[in-house]
């Protein structure tokens, strides 16, 4: 069993000032794959003090100085890539081929990208042609607490990690006490790269002792956050005591028109993007809206294509999902399962219990349920699971209508050829990203959601800025 108990503060692993053990499960095999320690207050107030030291210094590095250091991390990265993938499917169950190329992958693209972004950003310029005298510039926000989920555990880390490092913030990292062990090998990376000591901390632990005294630390001036909505709240009321800047991804319920003159492998392409990662992506299109003329058609099809759909052992080869990332979440999804046969919504394929063959592990039967109303609580609640709600549509604006009908606003997506249509929705849908016929939201893109989804955007451009105040200052030349 892999132990991991040391905590990375002020550029060295040290251990735990008050001991405690908790056991990484793999959820393929419900054992025990590695072993970590919660942090106490004591360790945090450690990790932001080196971080509140580090700041003095690392907050007035030049542009040029951080990007040779990102260039080295990034390369570093590349380099362990496969530790990276075996990590990740241990601690969460992503097959082995996702692993490597989507979750992995999506670590590699960031750290690329805002390397990009970085290198093109100018942090000092004049407000305009305008106003010549006027200066705007663009500074690193100070001691960032970035705390992440387990679905996406590399993809969150580097989406907050990259821009604070590039943008001049410090910075302490709590992974998610179920998926630490790829966040622990990103923080060896920093290690090796030589970033200065107390830039980047990582401090393991849970959300209600370790997340809560990073959240609520005085020196603390920004929060990041990736999780539930119901976490991001309590973290809100933490950062609102003394006015820490706040950015959250949270949840989503998307919704997916497929229009009658969607193309040929739109019902298909939109269960697949459900199930994908077990259906435990915030941005999963977990309700299909479909047109009433092409209604039965697309059911035969979901029952037909999700019968077929494989769930299997993560370490194999291939397309098929893995298990969900707990017992927790399991017992979560088998009882939504169940309620929506209890509301009365019809359904299509899967169901309660494990897929034949798969006893051991956190295996979930891919399921779709037809006839769903979307008041019921299928359509309303984030299950977190390979479940598809299918609810059906006559016009145009009942799609709109139903699709904005959520207390969620993330991701919205649409299927049809008719081009204007496509724009004319598009833009009445109220969510932070739309997706059109698999078009797919670019890696360098504002990612975030409207309403409960959250606040703030990651990636590229935009997430860069999330780690950046401006100043401005009249009278400069
Ligand atoms: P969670 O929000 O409880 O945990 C996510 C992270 O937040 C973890 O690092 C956790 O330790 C930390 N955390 C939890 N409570 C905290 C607190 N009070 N203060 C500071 N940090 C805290 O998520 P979960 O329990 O693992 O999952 C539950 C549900 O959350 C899922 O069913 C899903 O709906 C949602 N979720 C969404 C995303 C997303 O990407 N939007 C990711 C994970 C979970």
């Amino acid at each position: 069993m892999i132990e991991k108990r040391n905590f990375y503060i002020n550029g060295s692993w040290v251990p735990p000032k008050n001991p405690k053990d908790i056991e990484v499960i793999n959820p393929a095999t419900e054992k025990n794959c590695a072993v970590i320690s919660l942090g106490s207050k004591e360790d945090i107030n450690d990790a932001v003090l080196a971080a509140k030291e580090a700041f003095k210094t690392w907050g007035f590095t030049s542009k040029e100085e951080r990007l040779s250091l990102l260039e080295v991390f990034y390369s570093l990265y590349k380099k362990r890539w496969n530790d990276i993938t075996d990590a990740i499917i241990q601690e969460m169950g992503a097959p082995k081929d996702f692993a490597s190329k989507l979750q992995t992958g999506t670590g590699a693209s960031h750290t690329k990208s805002f390397i990009r972004y970085l290198k093109e950003f100018e942090f000092e310029k004049p407000l305009g042609d305008h106003a010549k005298n006027q200066r705007i510039i663009y500074e690193p926000k100070g001691v960032c607490a970035l705390i992440t989920p387990w679905n996406w555990p590399i993809n969150q880390v580097t989406l907050k990690v990259i821009p604070a490092l590039a943008s001049g913030c410090t910075m302490i990292l709590k992974p998610s006490e179920l998926a630490p062990l790829s966040a622990m090998i990103i923080a060896e990376l920093i290690d090796e790269a030589k970033f200065p000591k107390g830039v980047f901390n990582l401090v393991n632990g849970d959300g209600e002792i370790t997340g809560d005294a990073l959240t609520s630390h005085p020196d603390v001036n920004m929060i990041s956050f990736t999780g539930s909505t119901r976490a991001g709240a309590l973290i809100s009321q933490n950062a609102a005591k003394d006015f820490k800047r706040v950015s959250l991804e949270l949840g989503g319920k998307g919704a997916n028109i497929i229009f009658e003159d969607a193309d040929a492998e739109a019902i298909e392409r939109g269960a697949f993007r459900c199930f994908r990662n077990s259906g435990q992506s915030c941005n999963a299109p977990t309700r299909m809206l479909v047109e009433k003329s092409i209604y039965n058609e697309a059911i035969k099809r979901l029952r037909k294509y999700t019968n077929e759909f494989k769930v299997d052992d993560p370490n194999k080869n291939g397309e098929h999902i893995g298990p969900v990332i707990s017992e927790t979440q399991f017992n979560k999804i088998q009882g939504l399962i169940q309620k929506g046969i209890d509301e009365g919504a019809k359904l299509v394929a899967g169901g309660v219990g494990k897929p034949n063959g798969l006893n051991d592990g956190y295996y979930v039967k891919p399921t779709v349920f037809a006839d769903v109303k979307n008041e019921m609580e299928i359509a309303r609640t984030e299950i977190f699971g390979p479940v598809l709600s299918v609810i059906p549509f006559e016009t145009e604006e009942e799609a709109i209508k139903i699709a904005n009908d959520t207390d969620y606003g993330l991701t919205n997506y649409i299927q049809t050829q008719d081009k204007e249509k496509v724009q004319r929705v598009a833009r009445k849908l109220r969510s932070g990203m739309v997706d059109v016929n698999g078009a797919g939201i670019a890696v360098d893109a504002p990612f975030g959601g409207f309403k409960h989804s959250g606040i703030g955007r990651e990636a590229g451009k935009e997430g860069l800025l999330e780690f950046l105040e401006v100043k401005s200052v009249g009278g400069w030349n």
